[in-house]
């Protein structure tokens, strides 16, 4: 596996945002979420089709050589239907790319929205992508399960991936409304794995400039409460995804990211490389 984004959707800079996180022009680019998935025979998978889709499959290649010139990408597994989420698929288009029957899993909403509106669709009319469904079959030793999770569903469905190799296994879990709306329990999902990528989208509720009640997502004080609390044991297997461009985690020496590693949990970083 390998980290090949941590941002929220937008990312960094974001677009509008005149504060110094986005203004600062000496704090790194973050792009938004994305895993890149190798099997044991080269083949390279993406958990979601980001904006920056081009520049996140460039990194894969330059960590982990195409096995052929013509092998970009072997697949995209969708976690749900939001900008930073599936957007990227329209590279793979004839402005672009022009990929040949690029396997892409997406949950049955999320894969109507796809075959039913332009411009998803021609990708799947002209043949450049091959809309799949759930079982999803990689081939090979490694085992994903699509788990659903309570997200806005405007437009789709949300899940996160369990991706289950030979050895070890790893949670992708960039977007969730709230731990207590979910049908399971996040101190059980984070034992049942070597590695939990989970959504770290805001820090606490005076993180932005407006009423905060209203808006979802985990804030990871509360993530960290938790895991504290119930199994502290477990902390140093969750790493952080997701991050706000407004985040102060993102900071390298911000307190609230001295928090975060005193708790023994960390901030995904772009490069990552973990294997299962
Ligand atoms: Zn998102
Ligand atoms: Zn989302």
């Amino acid at each position: 596996m390998i980290v090949l984004g941590i941002g929220q959707d937008g990312g960094r800079p974001q677009i509008g945002c005149r504060a110094e996180c986005c203004s600062d022009a000496s704090l790194p680019r973050v792009l938004p979420a994305c895993l890149g998935v190798v099997g044991s025979d080269g083949r390279r998978w993406l958990i979601d089709a980001t904006p920056a889709i081009g520049e996140q499959l460039r990194v894969l290649d330059d960590l982990v050589p195409r096995p052929t010139d013509d092998a970009i990408i072997d697949g995209i597994l969708l976690t749900h239907g939001h900008l930073g989420h599936y957007t990227g698929l329209a590279q793979l288009g004839r402005e672009a790319l022009a990929a040949s029957s690029v396997p892409v899993w997406a949950q049955p909403r999320l894969r109507s929205m796809l075959e039913r509106d332009v411009p998803w669709s021609l990708l799947v009319d002209h043949g450049h992508i091959d809309l799949r469904s759930d079982p999803i079959d990689l081939g090979g030793s490694l085992l994903v399960e699509a788990l659903p999770v309570p997200h806005r569903g405007e437009v789709s469905e949300t899940v996160a991936y369990r991706v289950t190799g030979p050895n070890r296994s790893v949670l992708w879990l960039p977007d969730i409304d709230s731990w207590d709306a979910w049908d399971r329990d996040i101190v059980e999902e984070v034992a049942a794995v070597d590695v939990a990528f989970v959504d770290a989208t805001f820090f606490d509720d005076g993180e932005l400039d407006r009423d905060m009640s209203v808006i979802p997502h985990p804030r990871v004080v509360d993530t960290v409460r938790r895991l504290v609390d119930r199994a502290p044991e477990l902390a140093s297997r969750v790493r952080l995804v997701h991050l706000n461009h407004t985040n102060p985690v993102l900071r390298v020496g911000s307190p609230e990211r001295a928090f975060v590693e005193r708790a023994g949990l960390s901030v995904a970083a772009p490069g990552d490389r973990f294997a299962i």
